[in-house]
């Protein structure tokens, strides 16, 4: 069945994140052959509408005004739910990223409508739109359908691959002059936390430590590895909570779940809550010293070895390549 689906374009820092393409790569398999609505919010964003068309969207519908600057539930869903009066799909994919979160269930409530969040995998099967979402903390999958109402979905980072880019696709890209009020929130001044390098919910590649990395300083041979591999730093809540590194590190049931190509955890004991957060990396790599330590059990390749020996050699081999 052809469907009208709208996707949410997720902006940073005047960017357009990664997840945004996998989203719009859902949505085209959601479709069914129908159209592939992409939604672009904020103050000025409208030049990123061809960016979504070269990923797949057949067209891209831009709300902009100045209270649309920063994220609020109250203006966003605003904007949203103006355009589904005037497009009326038959269903919404987003990120499932702390926006996605956040927004989904609340624009899902507005259209009386159930939600199916966190899928990792989108097809159609026997005559049926089958999603794939991870539960009991990743131990399972379970496979749902909609039996009635919109396709609403939001989609897990790194685990639906985007489409191809191609700049020779065009696509209309207009705007809808949406009357923004009433907001009970407004966002004065973010400030963020300086972060270095990639991403981490994003991250193809994530190098984490735990308690093992023993101090902050313990971190940097771990930094220099993210760098040779262009990824990102992750770390244990025993990390954490040791104060070697900030909470924003935090992989876990209580953190965030990520599921990078590539996950080397450093002096990680392998706790059911951080396996949570981890376990459904497509390649896992253990460093710990002790040989029966649990993280061996979901690990792809094991090293029994002290880190601050093993994680430099790796670095020196990967520098190489
Ligand atoms: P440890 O368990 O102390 O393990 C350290 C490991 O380092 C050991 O295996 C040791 O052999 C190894 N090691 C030591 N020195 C070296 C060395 N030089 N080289 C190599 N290896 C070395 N934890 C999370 O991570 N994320 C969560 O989201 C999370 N949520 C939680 C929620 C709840 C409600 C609760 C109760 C707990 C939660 N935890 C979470 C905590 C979790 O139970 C563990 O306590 C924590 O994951 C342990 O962190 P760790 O593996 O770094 O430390």
């Amino acid at each position: 069945m052809a469907r009208k689906i709208i996707v949410l374009g997720e902006v940073r820092d005047g960017s357009l994140r990664n997840v945004s393409f996998e989203a719009v790569a859902a949505a085209k398999i959601a479709s069914e052959g129908g159209e592939v609505v992409g939604v672009l919010i904020g103050d000025s964003v409208s030049a990123l509408s061809g960016e979504l068309i070269h990923y797949g969207a057949d067209r891209v519908i831009t709300v902009e005004d100045e209270k649309l600057k920063q994220y609020t539930p109250d203006g966003y869903s605003q904007a949203l739910m103006a355009i589904v009066d005037a497009e009326s799909p038959e269903g919404l994919v987003f990120g499932h990223t702390s926006l996605g979160k956040d927004l989904a269930p609340k624009v899902a409530a507005k259209l009386n409508s159930g939600l199916i969040s966190d899928v990792t995998g989108l097809e159609v099967a026997g005559g049926n739109l089958v999603f794939t979402r991870p539960i009991y903390s990743g131990k399972a999958f379970e496979k749902k359908i909609v039996t009635d109402g919109l396709v609403f979905a939001t989609i897990r980072p790194n685990n639906i691959s985007p489409l191809e880019k191609d700049e020779s696709r065009t696509g209309e890209a207009s705007s809808l002059s949406v009357d923004i009020k009433d907001l009970r929130t407004v966002i004065k001044e973010v400030v963020r936390k300086a972060s270095e390098g990639v991403d981490l919910s994003e991250a193809k590649v994530i190098i984490a430590g735990g308690r093992g990395v023993k101090s902050e300083e313990g971190f940097e041979p771990l930094k220099e590895l993210a760098k040779v591999l262009n990824g990102a730093v992750g770390a244990s809540r025993g990390a954490c909570d040791a104060d070697y590194c900030d909470y924003s590190l935090q992989i876990g049931q209580t953190g965030k779940v990520v599921t990078p190509d590539l996950y080397i955890a450093c002096g990680i004991s392998g706790a059911i809550q951080h396996l949570a957060g981890m376990s459904n990396s497509k390649v896992i790599v253990a460093i710990n010293k002790d040989p029966e330590a649990n993280i061996f059990k979901v690990a792809d390749y094991g090293i029994v070895g002290d880190l601050f020996e093993v994680v430099p050699m790796l670095t020196e081999e990967f520098r190489k390549i």
